[in-house]
Order: structure tokens, then C-alpha cells, then sequence
């Protein structure tokens, strides 16, 4: 991994947050010739708090980078087919190929998130694991213009560049020192827990939903089964084994037969919720992208499909200012403006299915809207062309 070296480090881009939204960016920068520099406080290849199922979107993007076929080496299952359960009904549905997408993969982040690590190393990004960013540098017009952080060890760490990019998840420390406003924020809190489990007998992608009691599978890598529940937080409470096999029992008792036949995890982990939200994602020298700027309940199964679709957003209109000289107002607004007409279907429908208040009969009409929401966004998505980045993109199709 290439480290930087140099005094007083200057950069085109700063990039916080190397995961799925921050690591993408990055890669994309790098490759159409910005110098950009990637940081993260925590360490390369390691888990964090997610499930983990990519739509029909985010393979799609992974797919025109190049990166899907280290997916598939990773020994990562194809999925083929998702069912849906509801009330008395079973929706089976096959997986069509379309766009370059033949079958939906669900890579633990222990697996994709190092592989656009990877990818943005040998782009020429420079990476460094192990800075917590404190806060932004400004000048005196207010522009920010670099960052402040600290290594693990203790030292004071600053880094310069024309743009900062807070694509540090959930609770962003960037957001909080630009001020990014909440544009909006989801009525809905929703909690879930989950674990892997082994010897799961399981075809693909399973979601199950009947009210205030939500589960699925999630087949993933070393032949385990990701399992969840999701519920009000009063349901989930601290979460477990407890409350995961009531809520899979009450939603579909035929999972609730293969859990019992298959080899329990020794810990699940719990998300207590937290309601969706879209802040405002651009200013002057910085923009958000993934959970930093736009986060929904992970009911829908969507955000790193969201971030992986937002970093070529973001990164389309970076370069267009960094290479091509466009305004930068005019490119990052036109970021945001993309990011949210792309979004709003998606997040409203998923609000209110993490509400977990619909009955029997009014959650099929919530899944089709859900799943109108990903149509639109993958047509929306394959039709984009990336400055610098075209022959790759092209190459998919
Ligand atoms: C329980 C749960 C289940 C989910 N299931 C799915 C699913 O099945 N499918 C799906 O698509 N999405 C799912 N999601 C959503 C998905 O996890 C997120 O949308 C995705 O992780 C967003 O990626 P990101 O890169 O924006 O942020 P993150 O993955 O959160 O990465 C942010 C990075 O920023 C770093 N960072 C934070 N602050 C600082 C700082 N001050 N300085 C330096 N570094 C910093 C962190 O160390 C971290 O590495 C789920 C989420 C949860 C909570």
C-alpha cells in the first residue's frame, strides 16, 4: 500500500471513509488522473456493522469496474433467485440477465470492502488507515480546503486538497464540521439483528415480511447464510437469538424449520435504528457521499448499492471540475440534484416499510414501489457516461 510521505501533503481530493462510498470515489478519481488521498480510522479489511446484499445496481457498477470477477474468485455465491413471503403468498422470482447482471452477490465487507481498497491503491490513491479526521481546515473566505485528524499513534495529522469528501458512514464527522443540514428526515425506526449460520438450506435471496416481524437470508461467502429479523425496536430490544427466531417463526415458518436444522451462529450482532436521512451533500470545497449524506433503514437492502451508484455521481462531477474547469457550484449541486431524483422514490417507501404499521394487505403494493424505485435506478445508472471513465463503462455492454 502506497503511503505518502511528503511534509505538507496537498491533494485534489481528500477522500474520509474507506468503504464502499469513500473507496469508490476514490478509485474513480484516481483513475480519471486526480491525485487523491483516502483515509480511514479504522483498519483495512476488517467487518463492520451490515448486512450485506447487493442489488441488481451495485453489481452492476462493481461489474463496468472491473471488480466482480475478484468478487466471484472470493468465492462469493451467485444469487439466482429472490422470494418473497407475505401473509400466504410466495413469490418466487428468477434473476433475468440484464445490463452485463446475470445473478446478485452478497460479498461480506470483510471481502468487498477491501477489494475497492485494493482497486484504489492501484489507481494511485494514497490510502492510510489508522487517521481519526477531527475536522476541517477552512481559509479565510470559509472554503474548507484540507483536513485535521490524528494518527493512532497520537500525531497531528493534516492533508490539503480542492475538495473534501466526507464518505465517513452514519454519523459523519465531516457533515457535523461543514454544518451539511438535514434536508430531510424519515418518520420511521426501525431495529434489526442477525448472524451467520452454516448448513442453511437456502436458494438465493429470501424476504419475509408480515407486520412488525420482518426476516431474510442472505447467502454469502464460506457457504454461511447471513439471517435477519427486523421489527420495531421495542420487538428487537438488545437483539439475539431470542428475538430473531420468534420474528422468523411469525414470518415464515418454513425458514424457521431450515434455521433449525442448520448450525446457529455463537453471536448476532443488533442495529438499535436510526431514521433515514438526506442532508444537504455539496459546498464550497466539500460534498458527502454514501451513509454520510443520504442514509435508509436497511430494510430495503440498498445503501451500498446507494453508495456505489453515488461515488460515480460524485466522482463524474469532480473530475469535471478538477479536469475540465466546470463550476464547481454548478457540478456538485448537479451532484445532489442526480443523487436525490434517484433517491426519493426509494427512501419514502422504505420509510414507511421500516415503520412496520402496514398490514397484510397493503405491503405487496409497498414491495412493487420498492422494486419500481430499483428499476428506475438502474436504467438511470446504466445510462451514464463518466467523464475519463467512458471506455470502462462502455466496456460492460
Ligand atoms: C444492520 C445493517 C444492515 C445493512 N444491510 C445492508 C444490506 O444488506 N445491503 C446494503 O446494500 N446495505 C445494507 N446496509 C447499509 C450499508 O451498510 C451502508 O449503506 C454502507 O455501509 C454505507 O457505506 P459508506 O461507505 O457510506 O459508510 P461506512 O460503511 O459506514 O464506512 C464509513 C467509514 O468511515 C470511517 N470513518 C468514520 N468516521 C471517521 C473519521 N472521523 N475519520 C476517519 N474515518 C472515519 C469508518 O471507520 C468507516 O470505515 C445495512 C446497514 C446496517 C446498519
Amino acid at each position: 500500500m502506497r503511503t505518502h510521505d511528503r511534509p505538507d501533503p496537498t491533494y485534489d481530493v481528500v477522500v474520509v471513509g474507506a468503504r464502499a462510498a469513500g473507496a469508490a470515489t476514490a478509485h474513480l478519481l484516481a483513475r480519471s488522473g486526480l491525485q487523491v488521498l483516502l483515509v480511514d480510522r479504522g483498519r483495512y479489511g476488517t467487518d463492520t456493522l451490515s448486512t450485506h446484499a447487493l442489488m441488481r445496481g451495485g453489481v452492476l457498477q462493481l461489474s463496468r469496474w472491473g471488480l466482480l470477477d475478484q468478487i466471484i474468485a472470493a468465492g462469493t455465491p451467485p444469487v439466482r433467485r429472490t422470494t418473497f413471503r407475505y401473509a400466504d403468498t410466495v413469490v418466487p422470482i428468477t434473476i433475468k440477465s440484464s445490463y452485463g447482471v446475470d445473478a446478485l452477490y452478497a460479498p461480506r465487507r470483510t471481502i468487498l470492502d477491501p477489494i475497492l481498497v485494493d482497486a484504489a491503491v492501484a489507481s494511485g490513491v494514497d490510502v492510510r488507515f489508522g487517521i481519526a479526521v477531527t475536522d476541517v481546515e477552512r481559509n479565510p473566505e470559509g472554503d474548507v480546503i484540507g483536513i485535521v485528524g490524528r494518527t493512532r499513534d497520537g500525531q497531528a495529522f493534516r492533508a490539503r486538497s480542492r475538495i473534501v469528501v466526507g464518505a465517513d458512514g452514519i454519523r459523519s464527522t465531516i457533515a457535523e464540521r461543514v454544518g451539511a443540514p438535514f434536508e430531510r428526515v424519515g418518520a420511521s425506526v426501525a431495529a434489526i439483528t442477525y448472524g451467520y449460520w452454516s448448513g442453511l438450506e437456502t436458494d438465493g435471496y429470501e424476504w419475509n415480511f408480515r407486520p412488525n416481524a420482518a426476516s431474510g437470508v442472505v447467502p454469502t461467502n464460506e457457504g454461511q447464510a447471513c439471517v435477519y429479523a427486523s421489527a420495531s425496536p421495542r420487538r428487537i430490544g438488545r437483539g439475539g437469538l431470542g428475538p430473531l427466531t420468534r420474528i422468523v417463526a411469525e414470518s415464515s415458518p418454513d425458514l424457521a424449520d431450515r434455521l433449525a436444522a442448520a448450525v446457529p451462529p455463537r453471536a448476532l450482532r443488533t442495529f438499535t435504528g436510526l431514521s433515514g436521512h438526506v442532508r444537504r451533500s455539496w459546498g464550497r470545497g466539500w460534498a458527502l457521499v454514501g451513509d454520510a449524506g443520504y442514509f435508509k433503514d436497511p430494510i430495503s437492502a440498498h445503501g451500498l448499492t446507494d453508495a456505489l451508484r453515488d461515488a460515480e455521481l460524485l466522482a463524474r462531477e469532480v473530475v469535471a471540475v478538477v479536469i475540465d474547469g466546470a463550476d464547481e457550484h454548478d457540478a456538485l449541486a448537479r451532484y445532489q440534484t442526480t443523487r436525490d431524483a434517484l433517491s426519493t422514490a426509494l427512501f419514502d417507501v422504505t420509510d414507511v416499510i421500516a415503520g412496520h404499521r402496514w398490514t397484510d394487505e397493503e405491503i405487496p403494493d409497498l414491495l412493487l414501489q420498492l422494486n419500481a424505485a430499483m428499476a428506475d435506478e438502474v436504467e438511470a445508472l446504466a445510462s451514464l457516461h463518466v467523464p475519463g471513465l467512458g471506455g470502462a463503462i462502455r466496456s460492460c455492454y
